[in-house]
């Protein structure tokens, strides 16, 4: 099929901007048509040309135009050598830890994503994994954590919700003497601000979910890696578990890729506001966002990212305060999720951190008082006055 174009952009690319590749893609537009928007390929099937020969596509289970091109974007964008589309965060992640094999251990950040917590002691504990959650903004903690059997470190930075910032390049360093992957879920800052493989990293995981998707409509999850091995590994996981995105998914998230940088950038511009207004109300205890000053892992935020994003979360005075943050907000709306063009306001409790036991919980300071903030594109007037009402109601 790419012989057929009739114009090749794929190669002319490289000297550009990141801003400038988010517009334009892998491919970009339709080699064939020329079609602007990238065609959605909706199709099961395709025709082979001869006996033995096909088109370079067979069956969408294994390969999809429209998915390929997202996949070739998310591989440019964070400067990996292949990306893989899923039909979910979760799947993407399940289909990491298939890495594993039975006996294999390893260490994930201890105030890591709910669900990424439920795959590995729900599923994967079952079939002989071992694993081990520790604070890996400590890079001495993470050194007492490694066994004789660690093959993995799993690491959100910043951490979800608890905003704390762990070193990649040391993480990196880490891995790679005792021989383990580095995966970083990359979810909250994009690699707009911050790319991980070039710090040291072997496998970038996303919720395209969140801030790739940007709309709130469309559940999907991104994979990029760097070797050969890990490229068979993820194409094995996508022809066998089938749980590749499908064609209109992956178009909905070129289309909101187009508009990523300018998306973080309101999204980063708005939260330093937010959470600073948060900072002086009385009824606000304690704020947790990577972008304070005298937030511990400033300087590594400043050395390994551009920005800090769009994610806070705080600590109120009182159960009631939290219930009316919740309950009385007009334009914020009161729901799971993060990274669209909308304000959120969600309740990890209950929420998004409910299968983390309470006495982890506990000492992460995930109480019945704590609130995660995930700051849309809107005027960021309307959020704080939105915010100061509930608050007072
Ligand atoms: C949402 C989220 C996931 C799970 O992704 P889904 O797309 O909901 O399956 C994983 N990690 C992080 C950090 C998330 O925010």
């Amino acid at each position: 099929m790419i012989e057929d174009c009739f114009y090749d952009s794929y190669d002319t690319k490289d000297s550009l901007h990141f801003e400038s590749k988010v517009v334009h893609g892998g491919l970009g537009c339709d080699p064939i048509t020329g079609a602007v928007s990238f065609p959605i390929f909706q199709s099961a099937t395709f025709r082979h040309k001869d006996f033995d020969v096909s088109t370079g596509y067979t069956y969408t289970r294994l390969k999809n135009p429209t998915r390929e091109e997202l996949e070739r974007t998310m591989a440019i964008l964070e400067g990996g050598t292949a990306g893989f589309a899923f039909s979910s965060g979760q799947a993407a992640n399940m289909s990491v830890f298939g890495i594993l094999r039975p006996g294999d251990h390893v260490l994930l950040s201890d105030d890591i994503y709910g669900g990424t917590y439920r795959i590995g002691e729900d599923i994967f504990k079952n079939q002989g994994c071992v694993f081990t959650y520790v604070d890996m903004a400590d890079t001495e903690a993470v050194r007492a954590a490694i066994g004789p059997s660690t093959k993995m470190l799993f690491v959100e930075t910043p951490t979800n919700p608890m905003m704390k910032v762990a070193d990649i390049r040391k993480l990196s360093e880490i891995a790679k003497e005792i021989g383990a992957l580095l995966v970083v879920d990359n979810t909250f800052l994009t690699p707009y601000f911050q790319r991980p493989i070039s710090l040291g990293a072997d496998i970038v995981v996303h919720s395209g979910t969140k801030y790739l998707c940007g709309h709130n409509d469309v559940i999907a999850g991104i994979v990029v890696v760097n070797t050969p091995e890990l490229e068979a590994h993820f194409q094995l996981q996508l022809k066998s578990r089938g749980n590749g995105l499908a064609p209109f998914d992956s178009w909905l998230l070129l289309r909101g890729l187009k508009t990523l940088c300018l998306r973080m950038e309101k999204h980063n511009e708005n939260a330093a506001l937010v959470a600073k207004w948060l900072r002086e109300q009385p009824k606000v205890k304690k704020v947790y966002y990577a972008g304070f000053e005298d937030h511990v892992g400033y300087a590594i935020s400043k050395s390994q990212s551009t920005g800090f994003g769009g994610m806070i979360s705080f600590e109120v005075d009182t159960l009631e305060t939290a219930k009316s943050l919740l309950t009385k907000t007009n334009m914020i709306l009161f729901a799971e999720s993060l990274g669209g063009t909308e304000t959120l306001i969600t309740y990890p409790l209950t929420q998004t951190h409910e299968s983390i036991p309470a006495d982890i919980r506990e000492k992460l300071g995930i109480n019945d008082r704590f609130l995660r903030i995930s700051i849309g594109i809107e005027k960021v007037e309307d959020i704080i006055a939105d915010l100061a009402q509930a608050m007072e109601a």
